[in-house]
């Protein structure tokens, strides 16, 4: 439901017509499409490349002059179609060459084609334009006080810098031809393919992208950076480029990268782009993964006296968790797309969780259980302020989207995944998943699927209590006992229904202890245990594979 309809609907209830009042609130509680929020639907035409040209002042705050041509695919017979674009100057239009009319208004650009584009049809939309994007490529200084060009697109902003079909499932390839001043270094996504000085101080750099990737994670950035070689820890060259001042650190601040590649490609497959660029300059967020050209804040690498460091990279935990989670990204996000924005844990989930893997792997268990009961925490801080599913087809502000139910939530989903069938089962799961889905788009029940087509179990009821309900499980862990037996009583206390997880205890007797795993099927479940000897504690889930709140009730 769209903020202002609730809005509205409040300001009647004031004036006193509750009859009217009565009738909106029926209207929306009964029509179920009235909830839903609204996607850009790929169903009329859709881009198959992207060949972008800009053409830098020397100031770099300003585009003098940028062409992009897309070539399209038209889905059904079309005479007209609508680009997303922001206010920058469009000089021309051309449709396979030809003159086309257009409308530019409002974010859109609306292009009547000189003739209709039958169904299955090839065709070439090239827009000339110039001038200074007011949001999407940020053009500001360095932290070095230098200027800069970068890239800055999620969730739908490249549409400012790029007319575009600017929706995460609209993937495209891209080429981007960018002039700039001499003593700027350019970078984009795909492999350099040359330098070229076009005229008397300044030179042209062109990449290529050969596969598709959601627009968001198309970008260049420009600036005047340092860069160095991180070698090739795993198929693929990886490079940093940071501003200056950020040069001696660079090495080390970004130390966990090769590291965070190979379990990636030991754990789904190799990297799945030309090379791996991490650039230090302005995003807006922590760190932003566009394919092969990740961009981190450029206070990436500034001190932090009380932060908990990792061991083994000797540098703050989160810079390794945060550089693990945008490596992972190249994976899962950017090659494996989320079909629709409700499908974003498939995103944000993998990237939390896989940088979780990387501590558990480099920095030991006790690390690992400290970053699942940090995900916990954060979640459960979350939700007693929003009770929304994972799966949130509503919230219509896609920014609100990147919380705690899609991130840490959903590395909990995994982590209770990989509980539930096992490492083997899990990741071969996790690796269908991939392959089906690479260089391509993936939902929820994609994911689903893969891992039941895999495991051979059923995930139905998981996938609709975890990922499709909101809410965890609250158990309420009673029991009685004598000499030789205690019966369990395991309720569930969440105003949501029963969660299916098997629940391992720890039956801890004079004698030693015992694991045992209950299955609950209803809010309330009772079960019997024999003992070899008295009962001294019982222990609820003691190596943490359900995400949940516990209440222990003295035994009677
Ligand atoms: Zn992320």
């Amino acid at each position: 439901m769209p903020n202002h309809c609730l809005k509205s609907a409040q300001t009647i209830w004031f004036r006193g017509h509750r009859t009217l009042l009565l009738v909106l609130l029926l209207l929306l509680f009964f029509d179920p499409a009235v909830a839903t929020r609204h996607e850009r639907v790929i169903d009329s035409w859709r881009p198959l490349h992207y060949s972008i040209s800009l053409k830098f002042n020397q100031s770099l705050d300003s585009i003098l002059e940028a062409r992009t041509e897309i070539k399209a695919l038209a889905l059904k017979n079309i005479s007209h179609l609508d680009l997303d674009f922001g206010d920058m100057k469009l000089e021309s239009l051309l449709v396979n060459y030809q003159v086309a009319k257009f409308d530019h208004k409002g974010g859109t650009l609306r292009v009547k084609l000189p003739e209709t584009q039958p169904t299955n049809s090839k065709f070439t939309i090239l827009a000339v334009y110039n001038g200074k994007p007011r949001n999407g490529l940020i053009l500001a200084t360095d932290k070095d006080g230098r200027p800069s060009a970068i890239g800055d697109n999620w969730p739908n902003r490249l549409h400012h810098w790029v007319p575009s079909l600017d929706h995460p499932a609209a993937k495209a390839s891209v080429n981007f031809s960018v002039t700039a001043p001499e003593d700027y270094l350019v970078v984009a996504n795909g492999s350099l393919d040359r330098v070229e000085t076009v005229a008397r101080g300044s030179r042209t750099w062109s990449f290529s992208e050969e596969a598709p990737i959601p627009p968001y994670c198309m970008i260049i950035a420009v600036g005047q950076f340092y860069k160095l070689d991180g070698g090739r820890p795993s198929s693929v060259p990886l490079q940093y480029f940071v501003p200056p001042s950020d040069r001696k650190y660079a090495a080390r601040g970004f130390s966990s990268a090769g590291p965070a590649l190979k379990l990636l490609t030991q754990y789904v497959a190799p990297f799945p782009y030309e090379k791996l660029a991490l650039i230090v300059g302005n995003t807006r967020f922590g760190g932003m993964e566009n394919a092969g050209a990740v961009v981190f804040k450029s206070n990436l690498f500034e001190p932090h006296p009380n932060a908990t460091m990792s061991r083994v990279f000797g540098i703050r935990r989160r810079t390794v968790e945060l550089v693990a989670h945008e490596i992972a990204h190249q994976w899962f996000g950017d090659s494996v797309t989320a079909a629709t924005w409700a499908d974003l844990w498939l995103s944000e989930g993998f990237a939390t969780y896989f940088s979780g893997l990387l501590v558990q792997r480099h920095e030991g268990e006790q690390a690992f259980q400290e970053f699942l009961k940090e995900a916990a925490e954060a979640y459960f801080r979350y939700q007693r302020r929003s009770r929304k599913p994972i799966h949130d087809r509503e919230t219509e502000d896609l920014v609100k989207l990147l919380n705690a139910n899609n991130y840490d939530k959903a590395a909990w989903v995994l982590h209770m995944l990989r509980s539930t069938l096992g490492d083997t089962d899990f990741f071969l799961g996790i690796r269908n998943y991939y392959n089906a889905h690479k260089h391509s788009t993936a939902s929820s029940e994609d994911l689903r699927a893969a891992l039941e087509r895999t495991s051979g179990k059923n995930l139905k009821e998981f996938f609709a209590r975890w990922v499709y309900g909101p809410g965890h499980p609250h158990y309420e862990v009673s029991w009685k006992r004598n000499r030789s037996e205690v019966e369990i009583l395991i309720r569930q206390l969440q105003p949501e229904p029963v969660f299916p997880n098997p629940l391992p205890l720890e039956l801890v007797t004079t004698a030693g202890r015992q694991r045992v795993l209950i299955q609950p099927k209803s809010k309330e479940h009772s079960e019997k245990f024999q003992l070899p000897a008295p009962l001294v504690s019982v222990l609820v889930d003691p190596n943490n594979t359900v995400l949940k709140e516990v209440s222990l009730r003295p035994s009677r």
